[in-house]
């Protein structure tokens, strides 16, 4: 198996983008899906966990967000 690392590089620096976007809409309240399990993505305030950040209900995705 050959790594492509450009490849990788390409692909960490877009999904970086789609996080950035996708946080954006999920503060928005707006309507977002875990790319992973198709659940719908929610916010987790400091009041409702000690990790904050947005979250799906299967937990494959997490998010930290910093609400400082
Ligand atoms: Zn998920």
């Amino acid at each position: 198996m050959k790594l492509d690392f450009s490849q990788l590089n390409k692909q960490s620096k877009r999904s970086f983008g789609d996080q950035q976007a996708m946080i954006k809409k999920v503060m928005q309240g707006k309507a977002v899906n875990c790319t992973e399990c198709g659940q719908p993505l929610f916010l987790v305030t400091p009041e409702q966990s000690d990790v904050p950040g947005i979250a799906c209900k299967k937990g494959c995705t997490h998010i930290h967000l910093d609400f400082s």
